[in-house]
C-alpha cells in the first residue's frame, strides 16, 4: 500500500515527507485494519516532520485524526462491524498500571503510545488500531469532517476544560485554527463569552462569524478581564500576554504539545493575584466519548480546507504558513 512516511526530519519547505510503499498491516488480537477515507493534518504531524518531536519509530507514517472502514478485525475483536465507520486518534495504547493510570488519567500514562509517533498513522491506505481505543462516530459528521474532531477536537476541548470558565464567564482563546474553531464553539454553546486573538485574518474572520464577542491581534488586549484563557498556538512569547489579560484568580491552559520558550515571566504581573497556569497533556477516552457526544448535541461547525493523498506535504506547509482554514484534512 502507498503512505507518508518521515525519513529525514527537517524544515518543511525541504519536504522531509516521502512516498514510501509498504505491507498492508494485518490485525493482530483484540485489533482492526481501516481502509482510510480522511484524515486531519493536525500541528502535531508537522512537529514530527520538522524534527520538533523526535519520531519514536523509524520512518514512521503521521496523521492521527483517521476516519475509515473496518476491513479486517483480529482475533476476539467483536467491538464493531466490518464497514462500520470509526475513528482512530491520538492516544492509542496505555499500560493500564502505572500510577496515573491506576488514579484514571491515562493521558499522563507512563508507558504510552501515540498514533503517528509510536506506530503508523492515517497518511496511508490502510491503518491498524487496538479497538479499545478506536470511537465510534456520530452519523450527521462527513469523513472529513468527523476527522478533525479526532485530535483537533478532543485535546482542544480538554484544554478548553482545563482552563476552568464558567457558564457566563470569559474565555479568551489564542490562536485560531483546527483546535481553536471547535472549542470557541463549545465554549459559546455553553454560555461563555468568548475573546480572540489571533494574527491570522482569515481566521478572524471565522471567529467572526462562529460567533466570538470580541476579535483582535495575536497579542492584542481583551476589552475585558478574561476568567480563563486557552494558548492555541505554539508560541511561547504569548503566555506572558495571555496571563496578563487574565482576571484575578483567572486560568492559563496550554493545548500545544510543543511550545517555543516561555519569556521570563514576573510573578507580581503575571502570577500574582492567585493566577494559575496549567498544561495539557494529550487526553482521556473518556474525554474522547464526551466531546464527540457534544459536537453531535450541538452540532459543531467543521471548517475544514481537503487536500487529497498526493498532496499531504502541500498541507502541512500551508499548516506551517498559516494559510489554513479551520483544519487541514487529507481526503482519499
Ligand atoms: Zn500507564
Ligand atoms: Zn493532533
Amino acid at each position: 500500500m502507498r503512505a507518508w512516511a518521515v525519513r529525514s526530519p527537517g524544515p518543511i519547505a525541504g519536504g522531509p515527507l516521502t512516498s514510501v510503499s509498504r505491507p498492508e498491516p494485518l490485525a493482530g488480537p483484540g485489533e482492526v485494519v481501516v481502509e482510510v477515507t480522511a484524515c486531519g493534518v493536525c500541528r502535531t504531524d508537522l512537529h514530527l516532520a520538522e524534527g520538533d518531536l523526535r519520531p519514536m519509530a523509524p520512518g514512521v507514517t503521521p496523521g492521527h485524526e483517521v476516519v475509515g472502514r473496518v476491513v479486517q478485525r483480529g482475533a476476539g475483536a467483536e467491538r464493531f462491524e466490518p464497514g462500520d465507520r470509526i475513528g482512530i486518534p491520538w492516544l492509542r495504547h496505555t499500560c493500564g498500571s502505572c500510577r496515573p493510570c491506576r488514579r484514571g488519567a491515562e493521558n499522563l500514562c507512563l508507558h504510552p503510545r501515540f498514533t503517528g509517533w509510536h506506530d503508523h498513522g492515517g497518511f496511508a491506505e490502510r491503518a491498524l488500531v487496538d479497538e479499545a481505543y478506536a470511537y465510534a462516530l456520530p452519523e450527521q459528521f462527513s469523513d472529513e469532517e468527523a476527522a478533525p474532531l479526532l485530535c483537533a477536537g478532543i485535546v482542544g476541548y480538554r484544554a478548553l476544560v482545563r482552563a476552568h470558565v464558567p457558564p457566563g464567564g470569559r474565555l479568551g482563546i489564542y490562536g485560531f485554527g483546527a483546535s481553536a474553531h471547535l472549542a470557541a464553539q463549545v465554549a459559546i454553546a455553553a454560555g461563555v463569552e468568548v475573546h480572540v486573538c489571533t494574527r491570522s485574518l482569515a481566521a478572524r474572520s471565522l471567529a467572526h462569524e462562529l460567533g466570538a464577542t470580541w476579535v483582535g491581534g495575536a497579542a492584542d488586549r481583551p476589552p475585558v478581564p478574561l476568567d480563563g484563557a486557552v494558548l492555541y498556538a505554539p508560541a511561547g512569547e504569548l503566555v506572558p500576554v495571555a496571563l496578563e489579560a487574565l482576571d484575578r484568580g483567572g486560568r492559563l491552559s496550554i493545548a500545544g504539545i510543543h511550545l517555543s520558550d516561555i519569556p521570563v515571566l514576573r510573578y507580581q504581573d503575571h502570577l500574582f493575584q492567585e493566577r494559575e497556569l496549567v498544561s495539557v497533556t494529550a487526553n482521556t477516552r473518556a474525554d474522547g466519548e464526551e466531546f464527540l457526544a457534544i459536537a453531535s448535541r450541538i452540532g459543531i461547525q467543521v471548517e475544514t480546507t481537503p487536500y487529497g493523498f498526493d498532496d499531504v506535504d502541500r498541507a502541512l506547509l500551508d499548516l506551517a504558513e498559516d494559510r489554513v482554514r479551520g483544519a487541514a484534512v487529507m481526503v482519499v
